[in-house]
């Protein structure tokens, strides 16, 4: 089973067919698909990653810090101090490989994340539809695809409605390609092959249908396979900060390595001693492990996220969600719950009642208390069947369990219908479709064609303001034809938005049986009304309590929805939003209203309402710009494939998991996989908890760093020995980061943390508590360590031992000095002691390999290391806890008389 590659483009489509032995009508048989599945594989691209593994491993390498120690290797291997330069080379060695390592582990995480959301393809297969995943597509599958659809696979098309498509992606032609059935020449441009869909470009417009002629690799976009899904970025703002902020640093360092040279040559001192104390300073200063402490941080953070139901597709959006104060969300199942159920009717001029709830088709269709008999009321009954026929979804299930296959607003017309009586296997049989319009936001409608004792008749359902600007009749309760009266339908679809209903408008038209297809200009007029069904869509319950959380948080909610404005505004209402009121009832701005408004009203509009009703999806894009001009930092849902530009521009671009189309997700920075709008709230807290931790790993690391450069100043001033050697400052680096340090990756997140305001994205890191605790812990650290070197030569001990404690002090102070970071603001007692068991373990571990560091031979022959005696471990211990309770003590002032704000 060998298909020959063809000039598929110059086939006809039966030709195509015959060739990959299949048939447009019944498609592949289960046996067929599954040999072709073994003999083609699965079809899915290999992507070249951005860079090979040895390219980023070198890239470690390509660091200020490396450098500097690539430097001090160099120096101490001619100073002929061989076991330094040998441990310093090492520390490289490691340092590289960690980032190394974590990074993959980044990018690894990140990356399947991604895939682990799989693209669903429509295909017939014995001659029925189905909904597969789309690695499971073979050549020879007759697909359908749709608007927001990615094509899944090469494909022959044999059958296209207003087809278009954007192939950018493979072309890089930006405007939409419109796609017709005829021949091409053999030697067409790929942008011009007309009649064939090539995989992942995408469907903006219209439907088509298609034979796959080829899968994965072999695909055109396969073949040139260019890096599509290529490495992830991994830098964020904060990464750069800190990268210029090294970068800074290292000049500063240099500088003053310079001075130290200079100083020790004009003062007749040892060179060879001078370069020791230049390298010592060199690595001291430098805060090594901090880029990588960041990054693990981050991805930490998008595992946390994904456990609560949002996958972060880049990095950068874990610190922007710390910021974000505007969420922008969809209504329609992100805030309510997408169960919709039919409440309410008017048809004929009647209102009726519907009972029951969810998608379980029993119930009653009710009128002035009493079931009503479809036979007597043709209007209902047209109605009903409108909605059923005027439908691409299914409800499905048995008992109480019944749930909406497709569109679930859709799927409430049927339960309706059903309940009243009408099959729909009854209406597919009388009423055969024909052909649609399928349901785009931007028109608000729907529309489908069928075949009806020798006629044929159009339906159009849609939003009230779109079906009634087309129908000039209406239908009255006996079936009879007369002129609307728009008036009285606008008020009562009010009357039913002001209950919080969803309002569907349902009209009809005869045509003669010749017709085949159905076109928007076909349902522009002329259109008989029938009647309106309104549902309820209740509000998700863990949405309200998340809105309430973001308000509290001083995140904005806005509610941007295609619904009714009364809909949407009640809707809003129930939900806790606030926003802009007249009366004390919550307003809408349709996209009517701010289709009138200039860009710079638009800023105050913006900020000021937070209900959009009828907003079309370049609307969207508007607010988001206009928000963003004001300073706003936005978070914005979409799922259509017109929310591409929208989702883009936003500073978090969310898209919906489940009812997202590809399109949505491509542009988004990260997707919902409940479609819920409390994972966003979820994510945000996430974001701030993940935000705070990198503080506290900040805060608690630069006093070690600035420790070890002010206790080598300090030997210089007074003309002393070197209070730590060169390695000696690197194992104080590596090991207290590793052990201490990244324990608090597992703080919990701090108390209230949806209490205070967001974190503004401008702020920096360090805020000027935060630099004065770093300077008050950093001379504290060094005056320790000066002081208790001094102590102990003075003592007559010896340099070693002396050095020795100098470095238990960094070890054991910074030890101590980690349960004051555990929370910025908040003392010890009000976390709890034991909320994160993590820095205990890690503390003890640290104790344990710094007597390791002391006691073993190996390593005091590395290190110049010897024991010490048990009075020097007391001072030490003194210290610490001093350290611990004058940073308590700095901690209970400031909270005394500052506001949380400032951290
Ligand atoms: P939302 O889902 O937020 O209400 P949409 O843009 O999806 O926004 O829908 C806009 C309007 O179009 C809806 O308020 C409804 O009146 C109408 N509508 C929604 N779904 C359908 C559908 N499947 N067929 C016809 N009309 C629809
Ligand atoms: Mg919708």
């Amino acid at each position: 089973m060998n298909y020959k590659q063809h000039h598929w483009h110059t086939c006809t489509a039966d030709q195509v067919a015959e060739n990959l032995d299949t048939n447009i009508h019944q498609g592949l048989s289960a046996k067929e698909v599954s040999e072709r599945l073994d003999h083609y594989g699965e079809n899915r691209i290999t992507t070249k990653k951005g860079q090979s593994s040895i390219v980023r491993f070198l890239l470690q390498f390509h660091q200020p810090l490396i450098y500097i120690l690539l430097g001090a290797t160099i120096v101490t291997l001619l100073l002929g101090e061989y076991p330094d330069a040998a441990v310093i080379f090492a520390v490289v060695l490691i340092n590289s490989t960690i980032g190394y390592i974590q990074e993959t582990k980044a990018l690894k995480a990140i990356d399947a994340l991604s895939k682990s959301m799989s693209t669903i393809a429509t295909v017939i297969r014995d001659s029925r539809q189905a909904v597969v995943n789309s690695v499971n597509l073979v050549p020879g599958d007759i697909v359908s695809v749709q608007p927001g659809d990615k094509i899944p696979a090469d494909m022959r098309l044999f059958s296209v409605k207003n087809l278009q498509v954007d192939e950018s992606a493979l072309t890089g032609e930006s405007v939409a390609t419109e796609k017709k059935l005829d021949l091409v020449e053999a030697d067409t441009l790929l942008g011009d092959r007309n009649n064939m869909g090539f995989a992942t470009t995408v469907v903006t417009y219209g439907t088509g249908k298609g034979i796959v002629v080829s899968t994965g690799d072999r695909t055109e976009v396969g073949k040139i396979n260019q890096s599509i899904s290529s490495a992830e970025e991994l830098d964020t703002p904060l990464t750069l900060k800190i990268k210029k902020f090294s970068h800074t640093l290292l000049w500063l360092i240099l500088s003053l390595a310079l001075f130290i040279l200079a100083l020790a040559y004009f003062r007749g001192e040892s060179l060879a001693d001078a370069f020791m104390v230049a390298v010592a300073l060199m690595v001291g200063a430098i805060p090594e492990g901090l880029p990588a402490a960041v990054t693990i941080m981050l991805a930490i953070g998008v595992a946390q996220m994904a456990k609560r139901r949002a996958i972060i597709r880049k990095l950068v959006a874990v610190e922007t969600l710390g910021s974000t104060n505007v969420i922008c969300s969809d209504k329609t199942g992100t805030l309510t719950e997408n169960q919709m159920t039919v409440q309410k009717i008017l048809a004929g001029g009647e209102h009726f009642d519907v009972t029951g709830i969810g998608y379980k088709p029993e119930g009653k269709v009710i009128y002035e208390g009493e079931e009503v008999v479809l036979t007597q009321r043709p209007a209902l009954r047209q109605l009903l069947r409108a909605g059923v026929l005027c439908n691409n979804s299914r409800i499905v299930g048995e008992g109480e369990r019944w749930t909406a296959e497709g569109d679930p607003t859709e799927a409430a017309l049927i339960s309706a219908a059903e309940k009243a009586g009408i099959a729909d296997h009854y209406t597919d049989q009388y009423y055969p479709r024909i052909d649609e319009v399928p349901f785009q936001s931007e028109y608000q409608y729907m529309a489908s064609l069928h075949q009806h004792e020798q006629q044929a008749v159009v339906f159009l359902k849609g939003s009230v303001e779109a079906v009634l600007r087309s129908c000039d009749f209406m239908m009255t309760k006996t079936g009879a034809m007369v002129a609307i009266d728009l008036s009285d339908v606008q008020k009562r679809g009010e009357q039913f938005a002001a209950e919080g209903l969803r309002v569907l408008a349902f009209a009809f038209k005869n045509f003669d049986s010749s017709k085949t297809d159905v076109e928007h200009k076909d349902v522009a007029e002329g259109m008989i009304f029938i009647g309106l069904q309104g549902m309820i869509d209740p509000p998700r319950k863990e949405a309200i309590d998340a809105v309430a959380l973001c308000q509290q948080a001083g995140i904005q909610v806005k509610m941007i929805t295609g619904d009714h404005a009364l809909t949407a505004a009640t809707i809003a209402d129930q939900l806790g939003i606030r926003g802009k009121t007249e009366n004390g009832k919550l307003l809408a701005l349709t996209g009517l209203e701010l289709q009138k408004v200039s860009d710079e009203e638009l800023k105050r509009i913006a900020d000021e309402f937070s209900v959009f009703a009828r907003v079309s999806p370049d609307q969207k894009l508007r607010l988001v710009k206009a928000l963003q001009a004001t300073g706003k930092v936005v978070a914005m849902t979409g799922d259509g494939v017109n929310d591409g530009p929208a989702l883009k521009q936003a500073n978090i671009g969310i898209a919906m998991g489940i009812t997202g189309t590809e399109v949505a997700k491509d542009a988004s920075d990260m997707v919902l996989t409940d479609d819920n709008f409390a994972s966003i709230e979820a994510a945000v807290e996430e974001g701030r908890g993940v935000l705070d931790n990198l503080t506290k790993f900040i805060v608690w690391t630069l006093p070690t760093n600035l420790g070890e450069a002010l206790v080598i100043l300090a030997s210089i001033a007074f003309a002393t020995q070197l209070p730590l050697a060169p390695v000696q400052i690197l194992w104080i680096n590596m090991t207290t980061a590793v052990l201490l340090g990244l324990m608090l990756t597992f703080e919990p997140k701090e108390l209230g943390i949806m209490d205070r305001p967001p974190i503004p994205s401008d702020k920096p890191i360090l805020t000027f508590p935060l630099i004065m605790r770093t300077l008050l812990v950093g001379t504290l650290i060094m005056l320790s360590a000066f002081i208790l070197f001094r102590y102990e030569l003075s003592k007559g001990a010896s340099l070693e031992e002396s050095q020795t404690v100098a470095t238990t002090v960094f070890i054991v102070l910074e030890g101590f000095y980690l349960f004051n970071c555990r929370s910025l603001r908040s003392s010890v007692r009000q976390i709890g002691w034991f909320s994160n068991k993590w820095v205990y373990y890690g503390a003890f571990a640290m104790f344990a390999l710094q007597l390791v560091f002391i006691h073993a031979p190996v390593m005091n022959a590395l290190f110049h290391s010897v024991p010490i005696d048990l009075n020097s471990w007391i001072r030490i211990l003194i210290a610490g806890i001093g350290l611990f309770v004058i940073v308590s003590l700095e901690k209970t002032i400031r909270r005394k008389f500052t506001v949380s704000e400032e951290f």
